[in-house]
């Protein structure tokens, strides 16, 4: 457990920046009188330079749901997307770790089976 930060004006707690932006600050805030600090700081992932792919593994099934995900992440009609939820090894989407996550975050809502390559770190 990490020690409790005092705030150096009003003596209250204070509690971290939580960062909701790639690229955004990060830091510690007193709840009460709004002192505090912040740094830039950008997560390992959005410096990572590995190219990874979003591939679809057997036995997604061919919900509505599924299938919606699947066209918002490859920006493709209803239709095509049914197409490739039948398609097993299909690479669903390619590209750097930021933009992975984007898609991650959507496949994670849903009941679609899915691996990424090369092994994801984050
Ligand atoms: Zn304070």
């Amino acid at each position: 457990m990490k020690e409790n930060v005092i705030c150096e004006k009003c003596g209250s707690v204070m509690g971290p920046i939580v960062p909701d932006k790639p690229v955004g600050s990060i830091g510690m805030e007193c709840p009460k009188c709004g002192w505090g600090w912040a740094t830039t700081y950008i997560e390992p992932k959005y410096e990572d330079e590995t190219v990874y792919k979003v591939v679809l593994d057997r036995g997604s099934d061919a919900t509505k749901e599924n299938i919606k995900v699947i066209a918002s992440i490859m920006n493709c009609n209803y239709l095509r997307a049914k197409e490739v939820i039948a398609d097993a090894g299909f690479i669903l989407a390619e590209g750097k770790a930021a933009e992975i996550e984007e898609s991650t975050r959507l496949l994670l809502r849903s009941s679609i089976k899915y691996y990424i390559e090369p092994e994801w770190p984050y």
